[in-house]
């Protein structure tokens, strides 16, 4: 019996109820001591498993920012740490109060609630726009550089819809949220009062309350997340020109303005283009029509105001704190925790090379690949064994799962290629007395490098994240799964874990994201991640005949999170993750079985009478153990295209057979019920 062993039990009892039963509520059992003796901190919505590991890298990230004497000779980590030092500096940023966004209304032709004589003239939509876009806000409409979905090899401009200031919809358009609404708006006329000369309110509420309104209608012409999930359906090609059918504007002109200069060359008419919002764009030239220029100045204008907020001196925050109370229920966090986050989402490459240095093992990559390998392997197997799909196209869908990028912990440049590392960030200049200029200077220089690609091909060996978050994704245009190091991680992997636990934990996580090329949105896309139709239309049906079986499962669940609204999970929006979720449980249970065939058996833990099969299913509850506050509840059902942690377990094990015959639950039990709905 190890000391780590030891751990290792005391830790899964401790967030287990083991007075549950499992067959009755399997998240209270694996969870209930977890929700008992978990406390929310006050500056989060939410706390999750995933919230340990992030904390764990943030304190790290930190020292290692502060340890002005370690690889202090990299050029790249130098730059992090004058932004990191310029984050902290708040004095600095007192002492400068209102002035460098006022200085930023300047460049951008000026904010009208805060200037009487704000003529309607002189302004012109175009040249606001454009100056917006190239400090990263995105307003009215999108526009981003993206790799086309039938020609992944190929990038190309995407225009969309843009987003909302209240990230979703619901709290523009429902009764339940007029308290918010008055939140918001309270924000921002707060925010104008404090910018203007004399501070009169009633002319910031005035025009502030047009500006809501405004963006109401917006929110109305808006399509909501739940019926943007077909990729077909989105993919409109068209030129520039054909784009002035649907909203008339001066494109060429905008999109020259914002990327000629990184592409080198001047954009055409005809250059093609991506809209995936067309009916969007189609209502918002009327809408626009409709509105004066005032308060379509007001509104963009306010959003990137909202924006920077943030990265102002203390009379600012508290404006932004106040909001923050009402809208999530949260407290602001150290102000060192919030600079370790910024500089890690503008440098995480460089910060990471720190990172990985002193606090990442090698071998849990190695042990990462094996657990690939059996976990995709289990997948061909499932495949092959699926009762719904014709040999033919199991075989393509096989090729498919074969031709997977497989991204491990980090790019290996990062550790050998100091060089290249300096290069990715050769444009950034940052000074340590100049926090909200030097975070302005990043939008627009990462805004023109994103830009500059748009003529290269797609290189698809680049990596989409950086090694220090903790998540993992599956890239459909890419067919590539990637697992930084940021996950390897307790309590998905350890690499003092029986092997049954980090099956349970990272293994489900792999099998998820193997899935993933194969859910609702990503099983349009081919192994070279085209969008392209693959299956006939009887394989379609019957896939659309059993994710429905899950959609209906569950949207029937209903959070207990959301308090008295007790809002349903939205099982449209949620569909892709639930049937990842699902089949990535079952593919890493079938993938342990192999392992543990070829590698003989391995110790129970001490204290706890279960199988290494039953903690197995254990780890992969614990997972997904998660606390939030009501308004944070309610916001993810809106937003949040992942289950509520809770049904996560709940949803995948009760369809699970494998789960009903390691615990034994009898049929018609809440957790083995008789209908179960499987995709893969
Ligand atoms: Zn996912």
């Amino acid at each position: 019996m190890t000391p780590n062993c030891l751990r290792t039990a005391a830790r899964l009892v401790e967030n287990m109820n083991t007075d549950a039963d499992p067959c009755e509520d399997f998240y209270e059992y694996a969870c209930g001591g977890w929700l008992k003796n978990t406390v929310l901190p006050p500056e989060a919505g939410r706390v999750s498993s995933f919230s340990a590991p992030s904390a764990f890298i943030v304190s790290a990230m930190r020292s290692l920012l502060e340890a002005t004497n370690f690889e202090s000779d990299v050029e790249a980590i130098q730059k992090a740490r004058a932004f990191y030092k310029s984050c902290l500096n708040e004095v600095t940023l007192d002492l400068k109060g209102a002035q460098p966004l006022l200085d930023l209304l300047q460049e951008l032709n000026g904010w009208p609630v805060l200037d009487d004589d704000w003529s309607d003239d002189s302004w012109d939509l175009l040249d606001t726009l454009v100056k917006l876009r190239m400090r990263g806000n995105s307003l009215l409409f999108s526009m981003y550089l993206t790799r086309d979905d039938k020609s992944s090899s190929n990038y190309i401009l995407a225009f969309d819809q843009a987003g909302l200031g209240l990230s979703s919809e619901v709290y523009y358009l429902s009764d339940s949220y007029e308290g918010i609404r008055q939140a918001y708006l309270n924000y921002s006329v707060n925010i104008a009062a404090k910018l203007r000369q004399d501070g009169n309110r009633t002319v910031a509420l005035q025009q502030m309350q047009d500006m809501l309104d405004f963006e109401i209608k917006l929110a109305e012409i808006l399509t909501p997340p739940s019926e943007r999930r077909d990729p077909e359906a989105l993919y409109h090609k068209m030129t520039l020109a054909d784009m002035s059918g649907y909203f008339d504007f001066p494109w060429v002109e905008f999109v020259n303005r914002v990327v000629g200069e990184a592409v080198g060359e001047e954009i055409t008419a005809t250059e093609e283009i991506l809209v995936y919002a067309p009916e969007y764009l189609m209502s918002l030239g009327p809408l626009l029509q409709q509105t004066d220029n005032k308060t379509v100045a007001n509104y963009i204008i306010w959003r990137m105001v909202r924006n920077r907020v943030s990265y102002m001196g203390s009379e600012f925050l508290a404006i932004r704190d106040e909001f923050n109370r009402v809208v999530f229920g949260t407290e602001p966090s150290a102000r060192w925790t919030t600079c370790v986050g910024r500089t890690n989402s503008i440098m995480g490459t460089a910060v990471s090379r720190m990172y990985l240095l002193r606090y990442f093992e090698e071998s849990s990559k190695d042990k990462a690949e094996v657990m690939i390998d059996y976990i995709h392997d289990a997948f061909l197997e499932l495949l092959d064994e699926n009762d719904w799909m014709d040999e033919e196209t199991k075989v393509v869908a096989a090729e498919k799962a074969d031709s997977m990028r497989r991204f491990v912990a980090y790019d290996d440049y990062i550790m050998d290629n100091v060089t290249r590392l300096n290069q990715e960030y050769e444009m950034l200049r940052f000074d340590e007395d100049e926090y909200f200029e030097n975070y302005v200077h990043y939008l627009m220089a990462t805004s023109n490098n994103t830009f500059s690609f748009l003529r290269k091909p797609v290189n698809k060996d680049t990596w989409i994240t950086v090694p220090t978050v903790v998540n993992a994704f599956y890239s459909p245009s890419g067919n590539s799964i990637s697992f930084p190091a940021g996950i390897l991680r307790s309590p998905f992997y350890d690499g003092d874990y029986p092997w049954y636990l980090n099956f349970g934990g990272i293994g489900a996580v792999i099998g998820h994201e193997i899935t993933h090329g194969f859910d609702d949105s990503g099983r349009q896309f081919d192994k070279n991640g085209n969008l392209e139709h693959w299956w006939n239309q009887h394989i379609t049906d019957s896939f659309k005949e059993k994710a429905q079986c899950m959609i209906d499962q569950y949207s029937n669940y209903i959070d207990p999170e959301t308090g008295d609204l007790k809002l349903n999970v939205s099982g449209r929006l949620t569909a892709g993750e639930n049937i990842a979720d699902n089949g990535g449980l079952k593919q890493t249970f079938r993938g342990y079985k192999k392992w543990a065939a070829a590698n003989g058996p391995e110790p129970m833990l001490p204290g706890l009478s279960l199988t290494p099969e039953q903690l197995l299913f254990v780890n992969f509850g614990q997972t997904w153990c998660a606390k939030a506050n009501q308004q944070t509840a309610q916001r993810l059902l809106f937003t949040d295209n992942h289950s509520p942690g809770r049904f996560r377990v709940i949803g995948s094990l009760s369809n699970s057979r494998d789960f009903a015959e390691v615990f034994s639950c009898p049929p018609g039990s809440p957790m083995n019920p008789r209908l179960k709905c499987t995709v893969w």
